[in-house]
């Protein structure tokens, strides 16, 4: 069979580098030759899991066709969000826990979506239903995928199957996930060495909302005070991207890790401005706001924001 990439999203996360490798695993015991890749480096935290668990970060490519005709999807599925090539591939696999957007393919595929917590839950589920053993090694990656994408099971995008996954795969990793979880989360909040065009970039995702091109940026913190105090920094940055790549408005969510609260930043368009106002009933003041209780992205940015913007 030839060989196939798999990878997740752009500025991958841990769960994009960790289903990733976890995936390969899996498919690779079925018969498949596949390669994890990534889409870009892996994070503080993500590298963290990585040396934790003992592996080295998936090679990092920026084109696909230039290697396979195949590819295989994690963690995301929305063209501008995936490989710059990915118009020149076959999309053959796709396992993913987000919205389903400008996402067509010429030939039948293989698509497994559930709205649960993390990628790599539903991969735990594969590996159950195939009875495929999972090595102790992938069980720690998968496991540091949940705890990241649900912020150690307090995200409100979290389910009983991710609960469930989480117990199981600790057992398998022989790791505490409580308190490996928060030393895990913690290496990915030291933001006091990252230039503010770094920090933007690091976890960033674009949306297309009815025909505006939105970026949004996630950073976790352990300290909210100490991040604003580069409001300004951020916000020139923010500005200065999307002049550079055209983005409509870009938000940054700062989320404090410890008590799940964010401080939204957003710079755009007094019109996208005040969509934003509309999606989260608030008031920025001075380009800021706060956003109690908002840790999710997929679930509690992006679904009023394409509401606000499609009214
Ligand atoms: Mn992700
Ligand atoms: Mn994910």
């Amino acid at each position: 069979m030839a060989k196939e990439l798999i990878f997740g999203h752009q500025n991958p996360d841990t769960d994009a580098i960790g289903t990733a490798i976890a995936y390969s695993y899996l498919q690779n015991k079925l018969g498949y030759d596949t390669e994890a890749v990534a889409l870009g480096e892996a994070n503080d935290e993500t590298k963290y899991a990585l040396n934790k668990f003992g592996f080295t970060a998936p090679r990092v490519i920026k084109t696909a066709s230039n290697e396979v005709d195949a590819v295989m999807l994690v963690d995301h599925n929305e063209p501008q969000q995936s490989v710059s090539d990915i118009d020149k591939v076959k999309v053959t696999h796709v396992v993913d826990h987000h919205r389903i957007m400008n996402f067509n393919t010429a030939d039948p595929l293989y698509y497994r979506a559930a709205p649960v917590g993390c990628t790599s839950t539903i991969m735990w589920q594969m590996y159950n239903e195939k009875e495929i053993e999972i090595p102790q090694d992938i069980a720690g990656i998968m496991l540091s995928a949940i705890i990241s994408d649900t912020l150690l099971l307090k995200s409100p995008t979290t389910t009983d199957q991710d609960k469930e996954a989480v117990v199981s795969l600790a057992n398998i990793a022989g790791v505490d996930y409580k308190e490996y979880g928060l030393k895990m989360l913690k290496a990915g909040t030291n933001i006091a060495d990252k230039s503010e065009e770094d920090l933007i970039d690091l976890d960033a995702k674009s949306f297309e909302l009815n025909g505006s091109n939105v970026r949004v940026a996630q950073i976790n913190v352990v300290d909210l005070p100490e991040a604003l105090e580069r409001k300004d920094a951020f916000l020139k940055a923010m500005d200065e991207a999307s002049k550079r790549e055209g983005y409509d408005m870009f938000m940054l969510l700062i989320t404090n890790i410890l008590d799940s609260d964010s401080e939204a930043l957003v710079v755009g368009s007094d019109e996208s401005k005040a969509k934003f106002e509309k999606a989260f009933n608030a008031k920025l003041s001075d380009s800021e706001v706060k956003l109690p209780g908002v840790v999710s992205r997929k679930k509690q940015v992006v679904p009023p924001l394409t509401n606000a913007f499609e009214a």
